[in-house]
């Protein structure tokens, strides 16, 4: 199993990418999460990204696309991986084609959690009093949807017109929202 997991910041990703993982014993591959450890642990990696991800902007397309490159080799992508936060631009989304191409394999699932912009700001403020991340203030929030807007609907488009695009209602319970996942991935729509 090879999903692609796409929604705005907020719609719920993080929480429901740990829940499909666990299910499917599969990677988690989170390329915020990987970022934001490497900026933990002040790497280069960390300091290179560190500047866009406190404006809310996306970290340049060459960085991360190197860093998923790396990632998808390891062995436990072997068995399938769920990929958490990329691709975040048509950019990304055609580097990832090529290297599924050149790895003889190719994506299973690309599900897309839809969610309004308001819920999204109030869960993200929830979240930004909870869990302490810097991004999370109103004016970073803001910015992350208008580049999800100006760069990452494109993408969504580009797996609409593949066919491939699995659209869920991103509203509800994690148990619900959960639900609605594992029906859709296992019916394969
Ligand atoms: P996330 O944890 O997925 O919400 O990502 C947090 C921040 O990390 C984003 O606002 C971006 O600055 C950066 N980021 C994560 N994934 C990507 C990506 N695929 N492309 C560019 N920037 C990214």
């Amino acid at each position: 199993m090879r999903i692609v997991l796409l929604g705005p910041p907020g719609a719920g990703k993080g929480t429901q990418a740990k829940l499909i993982v666990t299910q499917f014993k599969i990677a988690h591959i989170s390329t915020g999460d990987i970022m934001r450890e490497a900026i933990a642990k002040s790497t280069p990696l960390g300091s290179q990204a560190k500047s866009f991800m406190d404006k809310g902007e996306l970290v340049p397309d060459s960085i991360v696309i190197d860093l998923i490159k790396d990632r998808l080799v390891q062995p436990d992508c072997a068995m399938g991986f769920l990929l958490d936060g990329f691709p975040r631009t048509v950019a990304q989304a055609e580097a990832l084609d090529k290297l599924l191409v050149n790895l003889n394999k190719s994506l299973t699932h690309v599900v897309k959690l839809s969610v309004s912009d308001d819920v999204l700001v109030d869960r993200i403020l929830r979240r930004g009093t909870i869990g302490g991340r810097s991004d999370d203030s109103l004016a970073v929030i803001k910015n992350r949807l208008k580049v999800y807007n100006d760069q990452t609907k494109p993408v969504v488009d580009y797996y609409d017109n593949k066919r491939c695009l699995i659209d869920l209602n991103g509203l509800g319970t994690v148990e619900e929202v959960q639900a609605r996942i594992l029906a859709a991935v296992k019916a394969g729509r």
